[in-house]
């Protein structure tokens, strides 16, 4: 395989590099064929994208046919039969079963659209300015999304000031609210010359700051605090979302009530680009008709795929087997730690995204190209890369993911020889 050009041509059209030295050809579920015909095993799944599977044979069918019928593939603003049937279906099974009734608003192709758009409508809503986000959060690459992230090393490029953000830490320890009980005595001491915020936005499970999850009562302490000045709360459940940790919703059963939340990545199903908010109706009512528009708003094949994805969620038999594969993950890489007692090594995650924090960014960037030597892909996150993620689709068959996490337990090893 001659891949000098094909590199040479990527490094020119990209500024973001995963290091996978291959070119792959073709995918079907869990698994990614590169041109010579080498099979890898896929726990990256183009970033919890691909949360039903490389060319998932369902939604295949359903795009084969809505092409040989003359779907409507790009409809941006008119009302077509997919946009419908995606609206209505996600309705009954999404927003009913839970007596949500919040609206749903389609932002974009990409989950930055989302949060930007998230974020315009919270400070439009409440006339203010300043949105509260939190270390380790990542929000996206545009203006509005940087200013949210809080990793250096992308804020670094914006080249104007990020601002009318506060940043407080994002605490998961048992009882850690500290910050949010400091800010709150801040935000109602008259001297301090703070203001209220327009939000709080959030991910409810922090992916590409490190798989960072969040307790349920730490992220009551946030909805609280936001009632009690006014704030909107914003979860953004791009990666974290869509049946990643076993239910729609990563902060279902919580008791939870976002403002605003933000969907995009796996909602397309196939990989088909989509990013919906949903927001209460009450805030909602603060869009006018063209206040955040974009071309990419209304792809046909979006719809016809994500569509078919909500029948995952249609009863909890999906679920219960994202669940199940999700304490596969943990236990082998609680293993995994164990057999390294001196590393200090800490497992996180929920559902399907599960994670080793290695604290060392060079010896995760040299599981990951172990890994790759056999056969898996994983990408790395958090903190100068140092969290190994995992996050295959959620339709991996099991001897897919069992082989997997062989793959990455030896990949370890190797890398701590
Ligand atoms: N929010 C979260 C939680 C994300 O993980 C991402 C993407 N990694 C984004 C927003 C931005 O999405 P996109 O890359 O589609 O703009």
């Amino acid at each position: 395989m001659d891949t000098a050009v094909f590199e040479q041509h990527e490094s020119e059209i990209r500024g973001y590099c995963r290091n996978y030295p291959t070119v792959f050809a073709s995918a079907s579920n869990a698994r990614q064929v590169d041109e010579d015909g080498t099979s890898y095993i896929d726990f990256f799944a183009g970033a919890g994208v691909l949360n039903f599977g490389h060319n998932n044979p369902r939604m295949k069918e359903a795009l084969i046919d809505f092409i040989s019928n003359d779907g409507v593939a790009h409809s941006l603003d008119t009302y077509t039969t997919t946009k419908r049937d995606f609206v209505q279906k996600f309705q009954d099974v999404i927003l009913a079963p839970r007596g949500m009734d919040h609206r749903m608003q389609f932002m974009g192709p990409t989950g930055s659209n989302a949060v930007e758009a998230a974020m315009k409508l919270a400070r439009r809503a409440t006339g203010r300015r300043e949105i509260v986000a939190f270390s380790h959060g990542f929000h996206g690459m545009t203006l509005g999304s940087l200013a949210a992230t809080a990793n250096h090393a992308f804020r670094q490029w914006a080249g104007v000031p990020l601002d009318n953000i506060v940043r407080l830490p994002f605490e998961t320890a048992p009882g850690g609210d500290t910050a949010i009980a400091e800010y709150r005595e801040a935000l109602l001491d008259t001297s301090s010359g703070l203001t209220a915020p327009a939000a709080f936005l959030l991910e409810p499970i922090q992916a590409e700051g490190g798989v960072n999850v969040a307790s349920a009562a730490w992220l009551r302490s946030v909805q609280d605090l936001a009632r009690e000045v006014g704030a909107l709360v914003i979860f953004d459940d791009i990666q974290a979302g869509i049946g990643r940790t076993g239910s729609f919703f990563s902060f279902d059963g919580m008791g939870l009530d976002p403002d605003i939340i933000t969907l995009a990545k796996g909602l397309g199903g196939f990989g088909t680009p989509i990013a919906m908010n949903l927001n209460k109706p009450e805030v909602d009512r603060h869009w006018s008709p063209g206040a955040h528009t974009g071309t990419f708003r209304g792809q046909g094949m979006s719809f016809v795929a994500g569509t078919v994805a909500l029948d995952y969620f249609t009863d909890d038999a999906f679920g219960k087997q994202v669940t199940a594969k999700g304490q596969v993950m943990r236990d082998r890489l609680e293993q995994i730690a164990a057999a390294h007692p001196e590393r200090g090594w800490e497992v996180r995650g929920k559902g399907m995204m599960q994670a080793l924090d290695t604290l060392e960014g060079a010896f995760a960037k040299k599981v990951q190209d172990e890994c790759f030597a056999r056969g898996l892909l994983i990408g790395p996150c958090g903190q100068d890369g140092r969290v190994v993620k995992l996050i295959p689709p959620l339709t991996i068959p099991e001897d897919d993911l069992a082989a997997g996490l062989d793959i990455l337990a030896e990949a370890i090893d190797a890398a701590a020889a």
